[in-house]
């Protein structure tokens, strides 16, 4: 094939929307829109022409009268769909990062909504009509939940590790840390370098796999500003191991006159009247990290509480109020709408309805009971053409690099199209709609139902149908 008469045959942007007329020109955002979105198509075709991945035949086949309109129209509704649309998580891994980590509960989400379509009482106070702090209710609400005296709210954990060691150790006064303990979270958040842009002077001790207490008190000396642990949330060192437990740490912390920070990550707290979150290893609960004397222990809203994003800090009244009062928190502080979902949160929690919020509830989901849900999706799969649908026994995990070790036992539905390769289908659930993400494994894809309503497992079977199709 000659590909120098192909590149040929493709039109000038002019000449497609000449041919696309009223199509084109009549769209919201008229010609600028139009021209952009031909920009786009004939961008894609000459790239495929290059590649080799398109020839003169097939791009004759898709200038053809028809074809080239329908073409258009595909990129008009891409375009639509585009950014954040709800999709289908079928990949059974409950806080996904890449979804969104922790959908929220129903009355959380109106109350999110009213929030932002009204006015609120944010900054003042009702009695006295006076100023007041806009996180004074959900520091009432996470003392009673975690037994802190105080708390404060920021936009996500790495804010909240941010305004921490610039309150205590801003200006290049150093904060301990075990060398152990110097993580790297998902999306570039590492320690060490989130020390250096805080200001603050990183002072290593230990080793990768043993640090004791004898160093922390070692390097401790004039220029010290904050002992600080970071649980290693998405990893696990075994073997000759050895870590200092947050207690010890706080207690000598406490006989030096410093203050002391616990960063957990997941801030895994249980509420009244819920069934205990077991199953997810060693993970630290809030309550315990608290009981162990530091001043401010600092986590994730998103994460196993299962509230909408935002960095948690609970502790002392002393130490909160000096975060309070670093001019960098209004950089950092959280807006109503996320307040008004903390606060609801917290009110369900608070109420012994902790188990409705829906981590919770697809965490503490039993196998015996996804097994049930499963067989009814591979049933259902069963009537779409070109299909083959089995149940299996798998495993899902928690996510977002909480307990890193734990595997859930569930039952997923292995789907295998007969026409497509895995990958191929994972694409097109992922392009349809509503996108549908699950996982591949072993020439399949794997369907979990922990993650899934069942309104959901029924978007999904017509999803697979259409995909397949
Ligand atoms: C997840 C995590 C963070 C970052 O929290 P975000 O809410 O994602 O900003 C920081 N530290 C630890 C230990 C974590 O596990």
């Amino acid at each position: 094939m000659d590909q120098a008469r192909a590149f040929r045959l493709l039109p000038s942007v002019e000449e497609a929307l000449v041919r696309l007329g009223p199509r084109a020109l009549d769209l919201p955002g008229g010609r600028e829109r139009a021209t952009e979105l031909v920009r786009e198509l004939l961008d894609r075709w000459r790239q495929d022409l290059r590649a080799a991945a398109l020839d003169e035949a097939s791009l004759g086949a898709r200038l053809a009268p028809g074809a080239f309109e329908s073409a258009f129209d595909a990129v008009v509704e891409r375009e639509a769909r585009r950014g954040m649309v709800r999709v289908i998580n079928a990949t059974g891994v409950v806080l996904n990062t890449g979804l969104g980590r922790a959908p929220v509960h129903a009355e959380v989400a109106k109350a999110m909504g009213e929030a932002a379509m009204s006015y609120v009482v944010l900054e003042v106070d009702r009695d006295s009509g006076r100023r007041s702090e806009r996180d004074q209710e959900l520091s009432r609400q996470l003392a009673r939940l975690t037994g802190a005296q105080a708390a404060i709210a920021v936009n996500n954990n790495a804010a909240a590790v941010y305004l921490v060691l610039s309150t205590f150790a801003w200006g290049g006064r150093e904060v301990v840390v075990s060398r152990g303990e110097l993580v790297e979270i998902g999306g570039a958040f590492r320690v060490p370098e989130v020390m250096i842009r805080a200001g603050v002077t990183l002072k290593e001790i230990g080793t990768t796999n043993r640090t004791h207490l004898a160093d922390y008190a070692q390097a401790i000396g004039e220029k010290t500003a904050l002992l600080m642990k970071v649980h290693t949330s998405n990893y696990r060192v075994r073997g000759f191991v050895h870590e200092v437990p947050m207690a010890e740490i706080a207690g000598l912390a406490q006989q030096r006159g410093l203050p002391s920070a616990f960063d957990l990550g997941s801030g895994l707290i249980d509420p009244p009247k819920a069934a205990p979150l077991t199953g997810l290893g060693d993970e630290p609960r809030v309550v315990e990290a608290v009981q162990s004397g530091c001043n401010l222990v600092t986590f994730s809203g998103d994460k196993l509480l299962g509230a909408p994003q935002a960095g948690l800090i609970v502790g002392t009244k002393a130490e909160i109020s000096l975060l309070r009062r670093n001019p960098i928190y209004r950089a950092l502080r959280l807006d109503k709408v996320s307040l008004a979902g903390l606060e609801a949160t917290f009110r369900l929690m608070l109420d012994g309805r902790g188990d409705e919020l829906p981590v919770r509830r697809m965490l503490l989901t039993t196998a015996e009971s996804i097994l049930p849900r499963a067989q009814a999706l591979a049933q259902a799969l069963a009537s779409v053409p070109r299909l083959d649908a089995t149940v299996v026994e798998e495993r899902s995990q928690p996510g977002s690099g909480s307990a890193p070790d734990v595997f859930l036992p569930t039952s997923c539905v292995r789907v295998v199209a007969r026409a497509l390769g895995e990958e191929e289908l994972l694409m097109r659930l992922r392009q349809g709609e509503p996108p549908v993400f699950a996982r591949a494994h072993a020439g399949a894809v794997l369907l979990d139902p922990r993650t899934l309503t069942d309104s959901d497992a029924r978007e999904l079977v017509r999803a697979m149908a259409a995909a397949v199709a």
